[in-house]
This record gives structure tokens, C-alpha cells and sequence, in this order.
């Protein structure tokens, strides 16, 4: 061992650097929040090369005088707070004063800044430590931070860092935070010189939740709101139609701040219990407003975790704000019928006209089918072979049944329905199956139903190396972008795992080589495209495991029969005999319900009949 020396300031710098700046998302992040706590009101991130190239941050915020310009990248110099007092109780998002100092010393950093009252901007540049001095020039008011090369002269640290793909993933899941915390903010994010996102100020919450995220998730959100003991509760949650296989998209805030907390996410699933399978995680925005004095946020470098002095009560608050809000909304009726049978149990749920047409023509013919089914007389009733005319989308009567059906009970009610009769089985609205179980009947949702069969058999052929590919008589082509074939490199080990074989056609075209027999009913290059547009968006955010789990989603649901399309007795008959040999068969992978059963004591109370 050699003699103990002190570390120079930039030594310092660096190794501090290592605990907050693992990767460029910890730059913008940092960054965002500097401009945050000055006050800005628009906040524009431009990311090239995944932000190992260049981070770029512009705000207008406060900006900083020149003095303060040259002080703002030495380590442990902060304007936030100057007394031991300060730390008990920070409104800021920063205060440990090291962020700046730690990326100037990892990377070349241009700053230029400028006070809204000054008509002097100032430049400083600085280059791993190096400091240039601070020049004047001319900018507009506010501050622009330029990120260079991060950890160009620290191989072992550059070498780290994954592909751009999956760098501005985790950017773009930094940003996708901040812009939840922070909806009064006007922000951009621009990648490679293309606007990835747009969030205008002024948007509500569910609007930026819709851009962030998908509409299918900012149109089932319940919202609640609560403030009592002092601890304020604003929450949009997630109804279990939407759950996930993992907590990714559970966001908790407090006080605008991103938090992970181990009590917090215990009172989520508290709160869900019972309204949602336990394997599952609900989609939760949970902002939290309570004292600074509270809880200390100076427990954790990147200040993602804090510490509440009263974990219980925070646990109890949220929970019975949440708890309250689900069991009022009957949740088990949107879990089990999110479509057809909200209407009618009478929910106050609103459907769009054309969704209520359906559900009306659909209600009706399970209404017959109902009374059909309990005649004394026709216990064991069964269909006779009438017309199989095609109900229109538009929901035309159909009146000419066989006259011999309309006995006793269609008496009292209004012609109707083409409910398509056969020996065993009724498709309704070539979508769903209605059948007979030992105590009642099923609705089984066909399409969700396969999904979960497909789901299952692929997810256990993948996981046994035994999905079997067909080789293609003749090899599908698919015209391909430089950011495609991008993908398709860096996701090759995922093309392999679910024997899909592609080689290259050409500068722009690929040729598919071979393809699963599970997924022959999807025509292999839509598939395949699919695919890739599908891993642009997830590839950079999720893990390998569940990235492959989202990729035989995304392939049994397109593998799947469709919704709307007419099965023969046979086909249903295939469809059942799987259901009975499938796993989870009762949900379909996003966690909608496949089956929906009825029992003959329900329909002798919804009928009155007891
Ligand atoms: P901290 O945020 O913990 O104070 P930083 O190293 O992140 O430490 O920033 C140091 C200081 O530089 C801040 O306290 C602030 O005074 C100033 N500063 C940083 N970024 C900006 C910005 N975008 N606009 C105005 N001032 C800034
Ligand atoms: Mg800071």
C-alpha cells in the first residue's frame, strides 16, 4: 500500500460523481431540477447519441450573475440553503450543492446564463475539471447547460453505459417523471432532432398522462383527493383493466418530488386488495403533499428515497384515501364486465353511442338468452338450426325467426335479435361465446381468451428453448429505416427467442426467414413491423425479462382470433377444450377478464323469479 495523500478537489469531484451521475438520465435529471428550482416556467431537453453525446438543457428560469456562474461548479456551492436549519426543512428539489461540480468533472460542460434584470450573459466552459474563466456574450434570459462526452476520459465508465436506445430510456423515464410532477411546466424533449415530446403548460394531468403514456390508461383512472392530518392526497388510480405485470407505472410524489417508499407501495396494494388479482400491479399517480419538516430527504444521493419521522401515519393516510375511493367505485363490476354488463347492472358508466348500441343489442340477446334458458318446460333447451344472417354493425332487427321458437316466453316480448342459434354454442356479435357450465353459463370474450391461451404456450415454449419456427416457402419482405435495423440488431436475441429468422435484403428490405407456427394466423412481416415499432418504444425502458414478456404479449394478441370474427361449432369447440388446459385462464395477459360466468341462482334473482 503506498503513503495516504489527499485527493486534489477534482479527485473529490470525481469519485463524488460516481454516486450521483451513474448515467446521463442522472444529468437531465439533475439538470431539469436546477431549472426547476429556478423558478422556470418552460424547460426545453435535447438529448443526441442516447445523452452520451450531448445533453442539452435550456430553461428560463432565474439564470445566475457571473459571479455566481463560476461558483455554481465548484463542489459543495449552493444557493438553497447556507444553515444547518435549512436541511430540516427543503422545499427545494436540490441543496446538496454537488450536482454541477460532479458533471463538469466527468465531462465537457458548456454553461451560458443570463438574469431576466441583466442584459449580460455569461459563458463558462469547463472540461473534466477544467475550468475555462467566465466570458461574456449574448444570450436570451435564463440558463443553457451543455452536456459533452460524459466520462470520455473514464473508460471503464464509458464502457458501461448501454446503447443509445437504452440510455434514453431511462432519460425519457426521468423526464416522464418531472413532467408529472411539474404540470404547470411547458416542456420539450428532442431527441436526435426529432420532438419525442411536447407538453404545453396548461395541459391537466390526465392529458399529459395521455401523451406520456397511452389514452387506454388517462381514460381509466379513477380520481380522489383527500386532506386530513395534515397530509394532502391527491390520487389518479388506475382500475384493474389496466393493471401491470410490474409496479413501473406506480408514480408517488411528495412535495413534486419523485419518491420510491417501501410503505407507501405497501399501502397501494393495501388499498387494492381484494379488487385485484395480488399478482398484479395497479397503474398509481399518487402526489403527496405534506411539512417539509416532516421527513428528511437527506438520505440518499439521488434523494429518491426519504424518511418519514411518522411512517405510520403516512401509511394510514393513504391507504384510507385510496382504500375509500376504490370501494366506492365497484370496482369488481368494471374488473369483471368493463364493457357489457356495466350497462346492465345500471352503473353510471358512459359509453360512447356507438359502444352503447353494442352493449344494448348485446344486453338484449343475453336478456332472451336468459329467459330462454330458465323455461320450466325447456330446461335443457336447445337451439334450433334458424337463419344465421349477419347482424350488422349498426344493430338491424332480424324477424323472421322459426315460429316454433317464438312460443311462451318471446310472447311478451319485442321481436328481436339475431342471435344466430346452434346445437351447443351462441357467438355473440362474432365476439363472444356464450356456453353452458355445470350451474349456469359462461360469456367468454374470445379474443381475450385465445390471447391467454396463445400467451401461456408461447411464454412456456420460450422458456424451454421449444418454440417450434416454420421456415417460409417463400421469404416475406419488409422495407426497414437505419433506426429499425438499429433495433433489430440490438433486439436480435429476441427475434431468436421467439424463432423469428431475419436476413438482409438489400440496403433498406429484410426478408423473413422463418416463423412461429404458433403465430401463423399474423401475416409475419405486419408482425414483424409491429414488433419493431413496438420494441422503439419499450426496448429503452424495460429490462430484458420483461421487455421478451411485453414481445409475446404483443405476439399472442395479434396471434389471437379476432373480435368480430365468426367461428365455426368446431373452432369453438378447439377453443374451450385449450381453455380447460390453460393456466390463469380466467384473465387475458392485460389482466381483462376472458370469461364471465353466470349461475342460474343469479339469474332467478336478476329475473325476480326468487
Ligand atoms: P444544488 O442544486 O444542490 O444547489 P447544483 O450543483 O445542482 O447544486 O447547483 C449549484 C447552484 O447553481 C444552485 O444552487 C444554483 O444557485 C445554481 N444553478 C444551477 N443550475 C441553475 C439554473 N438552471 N438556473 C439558475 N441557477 C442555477
Ligand atoms: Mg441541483
Amino acid at each position: 500500500m503506498g503513503r495516504i495523500v489527499t485527493l486534489d478537489q477534482n479527485m473529490i469531484n470525481m469519485i463524488a460523481a460516481g454516486e450521483v451521475i451513474e448515467r446521463p438520465a442522472n444529468v437531465v435529471k439533475e439538470l431539469m431540477e436546477n431549472s426547476i428550482d429556478a423558478g422556470a416556467e418552460r424547460i426545453i431537453v435535447e438529448i443526441a447519441g442516447g445523452g452520451a453525446k450531448l445533453i442539452s438543457i435550456t430553461d428560463d428560469g432565474a439564470g445566475m450573475s457571473a459571479d455566481d456562474l463560476r461558483l455554481a461548479f465548484e463542489s459543495h456551492s449552493t444557493s438553497k440553503i447556507n444553515k444547518a436549519g435549512d436541511l430540516e426543512a427543503i422545499s427545494t428539489l436540490g441543496f446538496r450543492g454537488e450536482a454541477l461540480a460532479s458533471i463538469a468533472s466527468v465531462a465537457r460542460v458548456t454553461a451560458v446564463t443570463r438574469q431576466r434584470q441583466s442584459n449580460q450573459a455569461h459563458r463558462i466552459e469547463i472540461d473534466c475539471g477544467e475550468k475555462s474563466p467566465v466570458e461574456p456574450c449574448s444570450a436570451d434570459y435564463g440558463t443553457k447547460i451543455e452536456v459533452r462526452d460524459i466520462f470520455y476520459k473514464l473508460p471503464a465508465r464509458r464502457k458501461f453505459l448501454k446503447t443509445a436506445n437504452t440510455e434514453f430510456g431511462h432519460i425519457s423515464k426521468h423526464f416522464t417523471r418531472i413532467a408529472l410532477a411539474n404540470q404547470r411546466l411547458d416542456l420539450r424533449l428532442i431527441r436526435d432532432g426529432r420532438e419525442v415530446h411536447r407538453l404545453p403548460k396548461g395541459q391537466t394531468l390526465r392529458e399529459r398522462i395521455e401523451e406520456l403514456f397511452s389514452r387506454d390508461i388517462a381514460e381509466n383512472l379513477l380520481e380522489t383527493h383527500s386532506n386530513e392530518k395534515g397530509i394532502e392526497v391527491y390520487a389518479l388510480l388506475g382500475t384493474p383493466g389496466i393493471s401491470r405485470t410490474n409496479s413501473q407505472l406506480q408514480y408517488v410524489f411528495l412535495n413534486g418530488r419523485f419518491i420510491r417508499d417501501k410503505f407507501i407501495a405497501h399501502a397501494v396494494k393495501e388499498a387494492y386488495r381484494g379488487n385485484m388479482d395480488p399478482s398484479r400491479y395497479p397503474v398509481v399517480f399518487l402526489f403527496i403533499k405534506m411539512p417539509y419538516s416532516e421527513y428528511d430527504v437527506n438520505v440518499h444521493p439521488t434523494k429518491i428515497e426519504v424518511r418519514f419521522y411518522n411512517s405510520n401515519m403516512v401509511h394510514s393516510q393513504i391507504l384510507g384515501a385510496l382504500r375509500e375511493k376504490l370501494l366506492a367505485s365497484d370496482l369488481d363490476t368494471m374488473a369483471m364486465a368493463p364493457r357489457y354488463q356495466r350497462e346492465s347492472i345500471g352503473n353510471e358508466v358512459r359509453d360512447t353511442p356507438q359502444q352503447a348500441g353494442q352493449h344494448g343489442r348485446i344486453s338484449k340477446a343475453m336478456e332472451d338468452f336468459f329467459k330462454k334458458y330458465k323455461t320450466p318446460s325447456q330446461r335443457q333447451f336447445s337451439f334450433q338450426n334458424a337463419s344465421s344472417t349477419k347482424t350488422g354493425t349498426s344493430g338491424q332487427k332480424f324477424n323472421n325467426r322459426n315460429p316454433s321458437q317464438k312460443q311462451q316466453i318471446e310472447s311478451e316480448e319485442k321481436p328481436g335479435f339475431d342471435y344466430r342459434p346452434r346445437d351447443k354454442y351462441l357467438q355473440i356479435d362474432d365476439s363472444y361465446i356464450v356456453a353452458q357450465s355445470d350451474d349456469g353459463f359462461v360469456v367468454i370474450d374470445q379474443h381475450a381468451l385465445h390471447e391467454r391461451i396463445i400467451y401461456e404456450d408461447l411464454h412456456k415454449r420460450v422458456s424451454q428453448n421449444n418454440l417450434q419456427s416454420q421456415k417460409l416457402l417463400i421469404p416475406e419482405t419488409l422495407e426497414i429505416n437505419e433506426s429499425q435495423k438499429q433495433l433489430l440488431n440490438d433486439n436480435k436475441e429476441i427475434f431468436d427467442k421467439i424463432g423469428i429468422n431475419i436476413a438482409d435484403f438489400g440496403p433498406r428490405t429484410i426478408s423473413i426467414q422463418s416463423f412461429p407456427t404458433l403465430l401463423r394466423r399474423a401475416p409475419a412481416s405486419d408482425f414483424v413491423a409491429d414488433l419493431l415499432d413496438m420494441l422503439a418504444e419499450k426496448a429503452v425502458s424495460t429490462d430484458s425479462q420483461n421487455l421478451l414478456d411485453e414481445v409475446l404479449h404483443m405476439a399472442a394478441c395479434k396471434a389471437a382470433i379476432k373480435v368480430g370474427q365468426r367461428l365455426s361449432d368446431s373452432e369453438i369447440d378447439e377453443l374451450l377444450a385449450r381453455r380447460a388446459e390453460v393456466d390463469n385462464r380466467s384473465r387475458c395477459p392485460h389482466g381483462r377478464p376472458t370469461t364471465l360466468k353466470f349461475s342460474i341462482s343469479e339469474l332467478e334473482k336478476q329475473f325476480k323469479r326468487t
